[in-house]
């Protein structure tokens, strides 16, 4: 067989090969085999130095024809399957009008929110400012302005985050109460909703971040008995008509006297359950009498003004309400949980 031959027939061979290549790796193994490096092509050109001198020209000519009308069949198989992908595409990704567009998922209010706006609805009600402070906080507002003294547990490094000496993330909501206080602006009413941080290990009652709604009325002539009525009204509220509340006795260092607060079981109504452990009560909330100290070391004379103030929970309101039983929930942005809210 003489050269032109040899030629040909290889040709014809990567001919039919690159036909039958369906797809690109397939087409590039063809390329490689014909015209790589160790290629077909590139061996008869190696064995050159076997034709005679005088016919090299001539067969130079034959493999560089050969070779660009191999890379001619290749260029042109893979444009062809290039379309043919396209097309397949094309064809499964056919956009059918008619089908009824996705919703858009809009998200939706976050139970702890939910509770913060009821909370917030009652009191605005009832005359109350809502008003917001720094969640980190001078030590100073945070203790020792609300008669929480140099040795008191509260400022233990187990309760409180400390930025340093003089700064920590507020371990509760009151030093808002200070500042409004300290502005002079009387009389009060107002509550502090807000995020609180304490360094309490993470469990069903328990997160070192959590939220607190704090409430204060400073003015002429407040007592025990506007707290009480207070109260009353807010648990009703938010528990219903036939709520009753409870006051027992407690202590917290800037409230004089203070007092917990229950409230009936809205669910048994009293009779006792699994929901209040048999009791028929359930603690919400610690409150009490502006201790003179805080008044007056936020510049108001206890004797002209007198005031209380009272604390809650949010995420033990939320839980409550929506009969949630580990506060971890809460956190989680689980969409299955939230949803249901
Ligand atoms: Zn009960």
């Amino acid at each position: 067989m003489d050269m032109k031959q040899k030629l040909e027939a290889l040709h014809e061979e990567a001919r039919k090969k690159i036909m039958e290549s369906g797809n690109l790796d397939k087409l590039n193994e063809v390329r490689v085999a014909y015209l790589g490096k160790k290629g077909e092509l590139t061996a008869i050109l190696k064995s050159m130095k076997d034709v005679a001198p005088e016919d090299r020209p001539k067969v130079g000519q034959l493999v560089n024809e050969t070779r660009s009308r191999i890379e001619g069949l290749l260029e042109n198989h893979k444009k062809a399957l290039a379309d043919a992908k396209r097309e397949a595409q094309l064809k499964a990704e056919v956009i059918d009008v008619t089908l009824p567009a996705k919703k858009a998922r809009i998200g939706h209010r976050h139970p702890n929110t939910i509770a913060l706006e009821e909370v917030e609805r009652i009191f605005v009600g009832m005359g109350y400012e809502v008003v917001e402070g720094p969640e980190v906080e001078y030590q100073d507002y945070n203790f020792t302005k609300l008669n929480i003294p140099e040795d008191h547990p509260a400022r233990d490094e187990q309760d409180t985050f400390f930025i340093n000496k003089e700064i920590c993330l507020r371990s509760q909501t009151s030093p808002v109460q200070a500042r409004t206080m300290e502005q002079g602006k009387l009389p009060i009413r107002m509550i502090a909703p807000g995020r609180v941080f304490r360094s309490d290990e993470v469990d069903a009652t328990h997160s070192p971040s959590f939220h607190q709604i704090e409430g204060l009325v400073i003015d002429k002539n407040i007592t025990f008995a506007d707290l009480k009525g207070t109260l009353e009204e807010f648990a009703k509220e938010l528990f219903g008509p036939e709520t009753k509340t409870k006051f027992r006795p407690h202590h917290f260092p800037f409230t004089e006297p203070s007092a917990e607060v229950d409230v009936s079981c809205f669910k048994c109504g009293g009779k006792g359950c699994r929901f209040c452990k048999g009791s028929g009560w359930i603690e919400i909330l610690g409150c009490g009498m502006v201790h003179p100290n805080v008044l007056r070391m936020c510049g108001i004379d206890p004797e002209e003004y007198t005031g209380f103030a009272f604390g809650v929970g949010l995420e033990r309101i939320a839980l409550l309400k929506y009969e949630i039983d580990d506060m971890r929930l809460l956190y989680e942005n689980d969409i299955r949980f939230l949803n249901q809210f």
